[in-house]
């Protein structure tokens, strides 16, 4: 393990270890990734139906896991019970879909003259896929399923913090059939095993999910070998408001738009922008729904929001509301574990921190505006371009802001943001490339042009 120290994995509801993992160092990384590029041959050259097989049966195995997979995604991550049941579920339906691409990746045939032209989807080879804290299954899914699917191996790095799901579904793949070392797990510390996997020359594409800051270093060193590189960063993603819409229906959407996974979401509607008008009536409504919202035990099946993930983002998340003079504030238990109140912020300046930044835990702010372009300019103020919604019963207006809004998945009346069938990822500052979706699959090929000359042989 090259001297590298243990991982502690922490119940962030109590606080207590319930898990020590050992983390790779660097030559269990060169190591994987050796064995990883021999399964991948193997793999690649099966027929595509056995591979789509083999991950269908894959995607089996996980379904008959779902509920223990979402218990300790629980404990390891304090995801409340509902939550991590669909987490679970997600993995499995993705694999399935993922499995369905694997017999429809065709390539085309291109009309040119003194010959045949056809161009093949390649695999990449082997892919790297790092993985954040806050949604640990899903966005290793997201990578490995259509890496997977399109005929690479894959090596995982889970965040310090939760690597036990993922190291489960490594076995569960095993389980179900897949080849020894084509998807393997290496939990350890970003700057060790993360960064020794980015830089490793046999690794050809990164996924990486997390934050900007050590988003941005993973491309700057990706483009030291013209590495792929997918990213998923942050957000700060507006919900707008009009006067002309539902309003209750708005209001009571609203807190768990923001507290869903105690606001550890990229995609939380963190900016609430509400139309000048209504913007009084609304706060009124908006109260009580964020203080009827159940904070507690991520384990009772009514609970809503759980503890955030760690002390440190415990004290990142007071930082921005210390002093704030708070107008809505929900309630979070006593004692040990890491909670936070569902806090919605009003009266603060466009440029404050709370408004500008990533905040990542139960928080949202509340900013008037005057019309349509006024609220446009606002949603568009930000380095971020992730997600986004917008309530209006004007169906010419909610197609005008949809498309002027800069941002990679927007919601009408509603804050879905992740659909496996539909294509997710950022503007801006919020990532390059995109996942799920019905093109996830050629994220993990190359095309290959090859011209077949049909006027005898050439001199
Ligand atoms: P993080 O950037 O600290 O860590 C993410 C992963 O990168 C972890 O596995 C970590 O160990 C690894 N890592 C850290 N340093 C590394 C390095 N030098 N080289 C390679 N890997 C390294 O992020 P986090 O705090 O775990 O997650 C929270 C962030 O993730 C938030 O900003 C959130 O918005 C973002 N996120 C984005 C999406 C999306 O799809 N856009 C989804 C989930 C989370």
């Amino acid at each position: 393990m090259n001297g590298q120290d243990d991982l502690e994995v922490l119940n962030p509801a109590t606080e207590e270890v319930i898990a020590t993992v050992p983390a790779a160092g660097r030559r269990d990384v060169d190591a994987a990734v050796r064995r990883a590029a021999a399964a991948q041959t193997a793999w690649a050259a099966l027929a595509p139906g056995e591979r789509a097989r083999l991950l269908r049966r894959f995607a089996v195995v996980v379904g008959e896991h779902v509920e223990e997979l979402a218990r300790t995604e629980l404990r390891e991550a304090g995801h409340t019970l509902g939550n991590a049941r669909w987490e679970a579920g997600n993995v499995r339906d993705l694999l399935d879909y993922a499995a369905g691409g694997v017999e429809r990746l065709t390539g085309r045939q291109i009309p040119v003259p003194g010959g045949v032209d056809v161009t093949f989807l390649e695999p990449l080879g082997v892919v790297g896929v790092i993985v954040p804290w806050n949604f640990p299954m899903p966005v290793a899914a997201w990578g490995f399923a259509p890496a997977l699917a399109a005929g690479n191996a894959v090596v995982v790095k889970p965040a310090e913090t939760t690597p036990l799901t993922a190291l489960r579904l490594a076995e569960l793949a095993l389980e179900a059939g897949l080849p020894e070392h084509l998807l393997q797990v290496l939990p350890g510390r970003g700057d060790v095993a993360g960064e020794a996997l980015v830089r490793h020359p046999g690794v050809a594409k990164i996924v990486f999910t997390g934050s900007a800051r050590v988003g941005k270093r993973v491309m700057a060193l990706c483009s030291d070998q013209v590495k792929r590189v997918t990213l998923e960063l942050g957000g700060k993603s507006p919900n707008i408001v009009f006067a002309d819409a539902d309003l209750e229906a708005a209001a009571a959407a609203a807190p768990m738009a923001f507290l869903d996974n105690a606001g550890q979401d990229c995609c939380a509607r963190t900016r609430i922008l509400v139309q000048r008008g209504v913007h009084d009536r609304f706060l009124e409504l908006l109260e009580p729904a964020v203080e009827s919202v159940r904070v507690g035990d991520p384990a009772d099946e009514g609970t809503q929001m759980g503890p955030l993930i760690s002390r440190a983002q415990l004290e990142r998340v007071r930082s921005y509301t210390d002093g704030a003079g708070p107008a809505i504030r929900g309630k979070a238990p006593e004692g040990p574990g890491f909670w936070f109140p569902p806090t919605v912020l009003t009266g603060v300046a466009p440029d404050a921190p709370a408004v500008r930044e990533e905040i990542f835990g139960p928080v949202a702010v509340v900013l008037p505006f005057e019309d349509e372009a006024d609220a446009v300019r606002l949603a568009n103020d930000t380095e971020y371009g992730l997600s986004g919604s917008l309530w209006t019963r004007d169906v010419g207006r909610a197609l005008r802001v949809s498309r002027a809004v800069r941002a990679g998945n927007l919601s009408v009346n509603s804050h879905s943001s992740v659909r496996y069938w539909t294509p997710f990822g950022g503007f801006a500052g919020s990532g390059i490339g995109r996942e799920l979706g019905p093109d996830a699959l050629a994220a993990f090929t190359e095309t290959k042009n090859v011209f077949i000359s049909t006027e005898g042989s050439a001199p």
